[in-house]
């Protein structure tokens, strides 16, 4: 994937939730057609920590259960660094366990900047977040 797009609105309301669970990490899912992301699922982290991210099991399952039935692919994982950095992780790199973009919501001096990448093979390249 070259690019996600994503609405000014749908951006926002992810930054207003990862805002509000901050400075916990918080996480979600992208759902859509062609890179373009049409439902956000907020999903529980269920590590409830401010440097990792475990999305609950069952909102996770649930949330895959809907994209199917409603003929929706998975395009993309979101979470937040509430105390930056901007870049995956390297637990981001280990952990990645799908084909999909990974956004990433990284707050710096205290302005939410969100950035799309994605990760295989033990690296990663940035996915252009093509916001309209
Ligand atoms: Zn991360």
């Amino acid at each position: 994937m070259q690019s996600l797009t994503i609405s000014k609105e749908q951006l926002q309301s992810m930054i207003a939730y990862v805002g509000s669970h901050a400075p916990l990490e918080s996480c979600g899912l992208l759902a859509g057609h062609d890179s373009k992301v049409e439902k956000i699922f907020f999903v529980q982290n269920q590590a409830q920590s401010p440097v990792r991210y475990v999305m609950d099991p069952i909102e996770q399952l649930n949330a895959f259960e809907w994209i199917d039935s409603n003929g929706m692919d998975l395009l993309g994982i979101f979470h937040s660094h509430p105390a930056g950095p901007e870049t995956v992780s390297p637990t981001d790199i280990a952990e990645a366990a799908y084909a999909v973009t990974y956004v990433i919501l990284a707050r710096v001096d205290g302005e939410w900047h969100a950035r799309g990448f994605w990760i295989e093979n033990g690296g990663f390249r940035e996915v252009i977040l093509q916001v309209t």
